[in-house]
């Protein structure tokens, strides 16, 4: 019989030993840890952007260091049964909500086929076209329906009888979790010894919804106060993981000190100073699984820094596709992003003129707001030599991009960490970006003469002049030698994912090891 293991602590009493009071302590490091790790998206279950890589990576490599993790997040319907083998576990939850009892259930898969995965099926709230909205915007309901999912998290965690040492929330959907586990399930023996986690990925999306719902999650009204969730007159789900966290992470050093100002905090940095002491930076990870061209199934021909034919194959290959004319010698920019202000677009759109007059073509893969498509296609019409807008979502393509282009462009007004910058350098692809967040943090400026360096940087002073830097970067891909050394540099990068998951365990040790 295996060693019953009690919550944070390190003591467990053997059984059938007939000794009945001798408690063997484990020195910290031994015991593998109890994650549930929750998040909104999981790739390649449910993905809008990098909170999907980070949650369908992240509890791989901390099942790698030996701990017992398991994700949980909505069934949407993007969520293919088929495909992924999601099978129905015949358990279900009863969440309040309001006046009423919903019901969810719960289904099972497994990334990899090594992490259980679990699902929490409610086809009112998540069988729905987007995850957060649809073309007309945000989903009106999108307080109910998280209120509902965070609630149900802790009573899946009853159901399934897995008691956690650590919940790892993930973004303001999951944050009344911490809040739920301090107030409404403070007594609850389960989750005694369970700690919360809450990372912010995005300061930018903060989850702040009418007081007319707050009812609906029968949280105690002392929590609705500006020393709890209230924010300014907002039920705030982002503060009430900042609030009630055990401990609060972002994901990048960089990142971690701009959201303490207000712009970058996007007036939260007041609570998140406040909180600062539990705060702590840690790195995004690459998947070098799903983001290598070494090993990449989903471009044309596979290449490392060893040889880098197949780079030009991948390029040829996707002109080719995207009907483009474009001599070897001419450089191809790209861009694979969301259509947010927070990536730059306006810069983008401001030079669009002098960016279309260089020697060189651009491809941008993307969708988002209505303004930024509209602008794209109209300037795909004028400039059908040197420009191609391909509006949508599209993974494979996303791929066959960052492989075929010369260079990725990153102009984001704020970046929390990125990882199309990551996947960029490993693909040889050379990064032009602004230096902030996470993209100050992993590229490197590069150093005439010094062959130093993996790409280019602009600051935000210096934004009103980026397209110069542009051009530096364009004069240099003529000069075969350093451009390849350039492309070498990124390429030889590691930004893999067993580093910060070592961080994480770190984390989750000292904040077990607090009370
Ligand atoms: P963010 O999370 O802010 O969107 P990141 O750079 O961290 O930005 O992650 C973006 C992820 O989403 C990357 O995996 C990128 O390839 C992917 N992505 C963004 N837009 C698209 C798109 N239109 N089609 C396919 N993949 C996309």
């Amino acid at each position: 019989m295996p060693p019953k293991q009690s919550g944070s602590s390190n003591s467990y009493i053997p059984d059938n030993t007939g000794i009945e009071s001798i408690a063997i302590t484990l020195p910290n490091m031994a015991r593998p840890l109890k994650i549930m790790f929750v998040s909104p998206e999981v790739y390649p279950f449910a993905k809008t952007g990098g909170l999907g890589d980070v949650s369908g990576a992240l509890p791989l490599a901390l099942k790698q260091q030996g701990h017992d993790v398991r994700v949980i997040l909505p069934k949407y319907r993007s969520v293919d049964e088929s495909k992924r083998s999601v099978q129905p576990m015949g358990l279900t939850v009863a969440v309040p909500i309001g006046p009423e009892v919903k019901h969810g259930e719960l289904y099972e898969a497994r990334l990899n086929r090594t992490v259980p995965v679990y699902f929490v099926d409610q086809d009112n709230y998540f069988d729905r076209e987007g995850l957060y909205g649809n073309t007309d915007g945000d989903y009106p309901d999108n307080a109910e329906r998280f209120i509902f999912f965070d609630r149900a998290v802790l009573e899946a965690c009853k159901a399934l009888d897995f008691q956690p040492d650590i919940i790892h929330c993930n973004d303001w959907p999951t944050g009344l979790i911490p809040c739920y586990l301090k107030t409404t399930f403070a007594g609850d023996p389960f989750f005694k010894t369970t700690r919360s986690v809450f990372s912010i990925h995005n300061m930018g999306y903060q989850g702040n919804f009418d007081e007319r719902y707050f009812p609906l999650a029968h949280l105690p009204w002392k929590v609705f106060t500006i020393e709890g969730i209230e924010f300014y007159g907002f039920f705030s789900f982002m503060k009430a993981g900042l609030v009630y966290g055990d401990r609060l992470t972002t994901v990048s050093k960089t990142y971690s000190k701009e959201i303490l100002t207000p712009e970058n905090g996007f007036h939260m940095d007041g609570v998140l100073r406040q909180y600062q002491k539990k705060l702590s930076g840690i790195l995004n990870g690459a998947d070098y699984v799903k983001w290598d061209p070494q090993t990449d199934s989903r471009i044309k021909t596979r290449y490392g820094p060893k040889s880098l034919k197949g780079k030009k194959e991948c390029k040829k290959s996707l002109l080719r596709k995207l009907s483009i004319k474009l001599t070897e010698e001419t450089p191809l920019i790209c861009m694979v992003t969301r259509l947010s202000q927070q990536k730059g677009i306006d810069l983008l759109i401001q030079n669009f003129v002098e960016l279309m007059v260089q020697d060189a073509a651009l491809v941008i893969l993307g969708s988002g707001e209505e303004r930024y498509e509209t602008f794209f296609m109209e300037q795909s019409e004028i400039y059908p030599k040197r420009f191609r807008y391909i509006n949508g979502f599209d993974e494979k393509l996303a791929h066959q991009i960052i492989a075929g282009s010369d260079l990725l462009l990153m102009p984001s007004l704020y970046e929390p960490c990125g990882l199309t910058q990551m996947y960029a350098l490993r693909y040889g692809t050379v990064p032009v970006v602004r230096r902030v967040g996470g993209l100050a943090d992993t590229i490197k400026a590069f150093q005439s003469g010094k062959n130093q360096g993996t790409g280019f940087l602009f600051k935000t002073s210096e934004a009103d002049d980026w397209i110069s830097l542009l051009q530096k970067a364009l004069d240099l891909f003529s000069k075969k030698k350093v451009w390849k050394s350039l492309m070498l540099n990124g390429m030889k990068q590691d930004f893999s994912w067993e580093k910060s998951a070592k961080e994480y365990v770190r984390l989750y040790r000292r904040t077990l090891k607090k009370d």
